[in-house]
């Protein structure tokens, strides 16, 4: 690492409203160029923040520095940020071209190096060819790249998103990740982005912070957050997790405390496991579901827990297995998951 300042320092950041504490004493850096996204449950704080970082809120306790620089009591346009929300909402009478270089006639630009900036924006969203049309002539994916155009335009250091991607379906979803993606690293700005969805967060950044009740659960890489949850929240809530609690840990993984295995890393078998660092836990087959790309066994283990099997779909055909067939659910020691519980 340099000893550049990041892009973001947060200290001690806190918001209440009323009786209810929307942001909880966080701490958090994030780095120039940076794709960060901040991923929790509805109502677990993420917006508060971003509306704390973008000046629109003031904090109840805590500091923000933007690259070295104290923001807390700065206003919003004296904060090199700018935001794209859910709801882009582009001005319907003017061009997509006149949209994007709003905010620069609003800071006093000339005429001709505003449509020179317009159209390199609306060149790096890829809607050049658009730059006369009105915004009811663009599709919701190509409204939105103009949103990002317009946010762009103005050369901001850092970029928050705010579920930006909410209100498109999930074609077109998958399609503006790649594509956001692509933008952030061209642009070389740090991002910030707000979203429930954590298939999007672990595609798409850089680190994720987990928030829950307006605090960070865990700040890691895509691969930690998935493979190493530190907290039952965050395994349950990034993707799908068997959890064993202590009693069943002790008897079936043989290690004390809480524990998580995802499901892909678990294999239904005939018989109980005997190769060196596998363990198994015998039990009934009660659902076997067809999701296209894999099957999701449901098993009852005898130890009386519920888990799910996530098998790749690699057979050409359909499997035999049956409800209420004896199988051994396996695994390899090295897929257990230790949970720290809250608070440690
Ligand atoms: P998220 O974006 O993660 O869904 P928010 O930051 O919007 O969460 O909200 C966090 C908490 O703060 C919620 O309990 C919400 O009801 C509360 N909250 C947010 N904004 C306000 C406000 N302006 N007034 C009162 N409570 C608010
Ligand atoms: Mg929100």
């Amino acid at each position: 690492m340099s000893d550049a300042p990041p892009a973001i320092r947060l200290t001690g950041l806190t918001k209440e409203f009323g009786s209810v504490t929307a942001v909880d004493h966080v701490d958090l850096e994030i780095g120039a160029g940076e794709f960060f996204s901040m991923l929790g449950p509805s109502g677990s704080g993420k917006t508060t923040v971003l509306r704390l970082i973008a000046g629109f809120e003031q904090p109840t306790g805590g500091t923000i520095e933007l690259f070295g620089q104290d923001v807390t009591k700065k206003a919003p346009f004296d904060r090199d940020v700018n935001t794209v929300f859910q709801d882009y909402a582009l001005f319907p009478h003017m061009s997509v071209l006149d949209n994007v270089a709003y905010g620069l006639r609003v800071r006093g630009v000339k005429r001709a190096e505003r449509r020179d900036r317009a159209m390199k924006a609306l060149e790096a969203v890829r809607l050049a060819q658009y730059a006369e049309r009105k915004p009811a002539q663009l599709s919701g994916g190509q409204r939105q790249r103009v949103a990002l155009a317009r946010a762009t335009v103005v050369e901001p250091k850092v970029l928050l998103l705010d579920e930006p991607l909410g209100a498109l379906d999930l074609k077109l979803r998958e399609q503006m990740q790649v594509e956001l993606k692509q933008i952030q690293r061209d642009l070389g700005i740090t991002f910030i982005f707000v979203t429930h969805d954590q298939e999007e967060a672990l595609t798409l950044s850089d680190r994720v912070a987990v928030f829950h009740d307006g605090r960070i659960e865990q700040l890691g890489t895509p691969w930690e957050l998935y493979e190493q949850p530190a907290s039952r929240f965050v395994a349950d809530f990034v993707g799908t997790s068997n959890l064993f609690d202590p009693e069943r840990s002790a008897a079936l993984i043989g290690r004390e405390g809480e524990h998580s295995i995802r499901p892909e890393k678990l294999t239904l078998n005939a018989h109980a496991a005997t190769a060196h660092g596998e363990r198994s836990a015998p039990g009934t087959l009660v659902e076997s579901i067809y999701v296209g790309s894999g099957i999701r066994r449901v098993v009852d283990l005898d130890a009386g827990m519920r888990v799910t099997v996530l098998e790749r779909n690699d057979r050409s055909r359909a499997s035999d297995d049956e409800r209420g067939d004896r199988v051994h659910v396996t695994w390899h020691d090295a897929d257990v998951v230790p949970l720290i519980p809250p608070g440690e």
